[in-house]
């Protein structure tokens, strides 16, 4: 009887630690699922679903944490939508919002590099991050989103000649070893202004000025 009941104690006792460790393990589980979604939320802006400035930050940092050969060189497009307020005013929030989701789409589809991101950056602005990518091939992904975006044709009636959603581009490249990573962000911005003050809709620097005479023959005619 003795025997039994220690066999009695000891199944007890090793059901209930099992069943402790079982718990323990589940919650370890389940916290650590938290942590993943907490972590990739971080990095995700809510509405586009886009990677967002802290995920670009880490990025970044890990561009100018490798060999530069791997690498070089980064370029970096900037999109700001054009006219962006007025949308917002004609047309509510919430067509607001959901331009911004179409154009995050078309970015998305539009970038195909394994390395590439698109960065929602602001409100209306976004940075395309793309490794191991010359300037003047940088400038054609931006020309093909440019015209990507003009064909969505989101209405944004009396914001232009056309009525409808554009977006400015700002590129600029450079080699890890060359420029810091703020810098590089800093000159994309100044090529996006002048993309802005030279009548918005476009792509700068312009793709003539890389000696590309097809694409100026291209945009002349255009
Ligand atoms: P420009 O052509 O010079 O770029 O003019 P713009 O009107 O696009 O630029 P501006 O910076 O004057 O306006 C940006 C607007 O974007 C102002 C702000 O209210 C709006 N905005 C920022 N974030 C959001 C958002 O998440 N949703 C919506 N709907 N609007 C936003
Ligand atoms: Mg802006
Ligand atoms: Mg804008």
């Amino acid at each position: 009887a003795q025997i039994a009941v220690c066999a009695y104690i000891t199944l007890v006792a090793n059901y209930t630690m099992e069943r402790d460790l079982r718990r323990a393990y589940l919650f370890s589980l389940r916290d650590r699922l938290r942590h993943a979604q907490a972590d990739a939320a971080s990095r995700r802006d809510a509405l586009t679903g886009l990677a967002n400035r802290h995920h670009l930050e880490e990025e970044l940092r890990k561009l100018w944490a490798m060999p530069e050969g791997d690498i070089s060189p980064v370029s970096v497009v900037l999109v700001d939508i054009d006219h962006f307020k007025h949308l917002n005013d004609r047309y509510g929030h919430g067509a607001g919002d959901l331009c911004l989701k179409r154009v995050a789409a078309i970015l998305t589809a539009e970038l195909r590099g394994a390395g590439d991101h698109a960065i929602r950056y602001g409100g209306e602005e976004f940075l395309l991050l793309l490794p191991r990518m010359e300037m003047v091939n940088a400038m054609r992904i931006a020309e093909r989103i440019r015209r990507a975006i003009e064909k969505a044709a989101i209405p944004n009636e009396g914001s232009g000649l056309r009525g409808i959603v554009t977006a400015s581009f700002g590129v600029a490249s450079t080699a890890v070893t060359e420029l810091t990573a703020a810098d590089l962000i800093a000159a994309a911005d100044c090529a996006l202004y002048a993309a802005k003050r030279k009548g918005r809709n476009q792509v700068w620097p312009p793709l003539a000025t890389a000696g590309d005479a097809t694409a100026f023959v291209t945009s002349i005619s255009d």
